[in-house]
C-alpha cells in the first residue's frame, strides 16, 4: 500500500465535500480578548473572535492569572507525575474540594479535559457494571458516544431531548438492570437545554443512574455558576455531574462531581484517569481562582445574558436567521458547507471577524452554521460591527432573510 496516497485521497475526499479544516492561527492579547492578532499566508491582522468558548473572558482574568503565576513560581512548572505516582499536588486537592462544593455533592474527580472525563467516566461506568443498558440521547457529545461505545455495554439511543421516547425504552427494561441514562444540559451546537427534571423522574420511576454533561452550562448558570442543574434546583437528583475547566472557567481539565463512593471507584478504576500525568498545578490554581470568583460574582453572568439578548435583538432586527433557544449559543444556520466556509473566510479576510465554520462531523450534513458566542468582553462597538458585516454578506451571497414583520 502506498500510505502517503491513501492519507492524501482521503484527505482530498474531505476538500471535496467542504469539510476540510483550516485552523485559524490566533494570538490572543491578555486584556484585549476578544480581539486577537491573526496570522497567515505571510501577513497579519487584527480579528475580533466571536466563536470562542471561554464564555466570560476568564481567560484573561486578573484574579485566575494572579493564581497561575503564584503557583509556578512556588511549585514549578508540571505536577512530575501520575496522581497516583506523585502527581496529587495540593492545588489538585484545593480544586476537587471547590468542584465538590460547587455541585454539592460529596467529591469531585479532576481529569486532564473534558473530553477524557467523559470518555473515562462513562466508559468505566458502562464496562464495570455488570449488565449495564446505557441510554444516550442522540445529540450527546463525541466524546460520550466515545466512552459508551469503549465500554462494550449495551446502548440504545433515544430521541434528542424526547421524554417519550426515553420511557419507551426505560420502560421495556427489567426494572432490576441497571441503566445509566447519559445526556447534556445546554447542547453545544443548537444550544437547547435538555428537560433535565422529567429525566430525573424517569430515573427514578425506572431505577437508573443519571450522567450529566454540563460543560456548556458550568459557571454560566445557577446562583454560583453550578449550571443548569442548579439553576432548576436539581443537582441532588443528578448522580454524575461532569464539567469542564476549558470553557467558562477559561483554564484546561475535566472533571465529574458525584457521591465520595462513586469518585472513589472511577479513581481506582477508570484507565483514563489512572495512567496519565496530572494537570500542572498551575493549572489547578488557575481553575480553583477561576471557580472560587464565578461563586461570588454575578455580574459575568448577567453581562453574559445581556449581551446574547442584544446580538440575537440585532439579528433580528437584521433579518439574519439564527436558531432560537434558551442558553448563550446563537447558531445562524448556513446549511451549506461551501457557503459556510466562504461566510466565515470573507468574515476574516475582509472584517476582521473570526467565526469559525462550523461543518460535519460536528453538526449534521445540510445545517451547517456559523456558531455565535458573545460574551461580556464583547462590547457594543464590537456588535455593530459584526452586524455591519453580516448584513453586507447576506446581501452578497443572497442568502434566505428573514422577512422582518415589524417592517
Ligand atoms: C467541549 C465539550 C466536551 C469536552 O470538554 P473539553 O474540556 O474541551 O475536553 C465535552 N462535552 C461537550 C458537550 C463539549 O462541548
Amino acid at each position: 500500500m502506498d500510505y502517503a496516497d491513501f492519507f492524501t485521497a482521503q484527505l482530498d475526499a474531505l476538500r471535496d465535500d467542504g469539510n476540510y479544516r483550516i485552523f485559524a492561527d490566533l494570538e490572543r492579547r491578555r486584556g484585549a480578548f476578544p480581539k486577537a492578532l491573526n496570522r497567515g499566508d505571510g501577513t497579519q491582522r487584527d480579528v475580533t473572535i466571536w466563536c470562542s468558548n471561554d464564555y466570560l473572558g476568564m481567560g484573561q482574568h486578573p484574579d485566575v492569572l494572579a493564581a497561575m503565576h503564584a503557583a509556578i513560581d512556588k511549585v514549578g512548572a508540571g505536577a512530575g507525575g501520575t496522581r497516583n505516582i506523585s502527581g496529587t499536588t495540593h492545588h489538585h486537592v484545593l480544586l476537587e474540594r471547590e468542584l465538590a462544593d460547587l455541585h454539592d455533592k460529596e467529591a469531585a474527580l479532576l481529569f486532564t479535559s473534558g473530553y477524557v472525563s467523559n470518555w473515562a467516566a462513562l466508559g468505566t461506568l458502562a464496562s464495570r457494571i455488570p449488565d449495564c443498558l446505557v441510554l444516550s440521547d442522540a445529540l450527546n457529545h463525541a466524546s460520550m458516544i466515545e466512552g459508551i461505545r469503549h465500554s462494550r455495554a449495551q446502548c440504545q439511543v433515544w430521541r434528542h431531548n424526547d421524554v417519550a421516547h426515553l420511557e419507551q425504552l426505560l420502560a421495556a427494561q427489567p426494572l432490576d438492570r441497571p441503566k445509566l441514562i447519559a445526556f447534556e444540559s445546554v447542547y453545544s451546537m443548537d444550544g437547547d437545554i435538555a428537560p433535565i427534571k422529567e429525566i430525573c423522574g424517569l430515573a427514578d420511576k425506572y431505577n437508573a443512574m443519571t450522567y450529566l454533561d454540563e460543560v456548556h452550562a458550568v459557571g454560566l448558570y445557577g446562583p454560583t455558576g453550578g449550571g443548569v442543574a442548579q439553576e432548576r434546583g436539581l443537582m441532588d437528583r443528578i448522580t454524575v455531574i461532569e464539567g469542564t475547566l476549558g470553557k467558562a472557567y477559561g483554564v484546561v481539565g475535566g472533571y465529574i462531581a458525584a457521591s465520595a463512593v462513586l469518585c472513589d471507584f472511577l479513581r481506582s478504576f477508570a484507565s483514563g484517569f489512572i495512567f496519565t500525568t496530572a494537570l500542572p498545578p498551575s493549572v489547578a490554581a488557575g481553575a480553583a481562582a477561576s471557580v472560587r470568583h464565578l461563586k461570588q460574582s454575578t455580574s459575568e453572568r448577567a453581562a453574559h445574558q445581556t449581551r446574547v439578548a442584544q446580538v440575537r435583538a440585532r439579528l433580528d432586527s437584521a433579518g439574519i436567521p439564527h436558531t432560537p433557544n434558551d442558553s448563550h449559543i446563537i447558531p445562524v444556520m448556513v446549511g451549506d458547507p461551501v457557503k459556510c466556509k466562504y461566510l466565515s473566510d470573507i468574515l476574516l479576510r475582509d472584517h476582521g471577524i473570526y467565526i469559525q465554520p462550523i461543518n460535519y462531523p460536528t453538526v449534521p450534513k445540510g445545517t451547517e452554521r456559523l456558531r455565535i458566542t458573545p460574551s461580556p468582553v464583547h462590547s457594543q462597538a464590537d456588535i455593530d460591527h459584526l452586524i455591519g458585516a453580516l448584513e453586507t454578506l447576506w446581501a452578497q451571497c443572497e442568502l434566505a432573510r428573514i422577512p422582518m414583520a415589524a417592517q
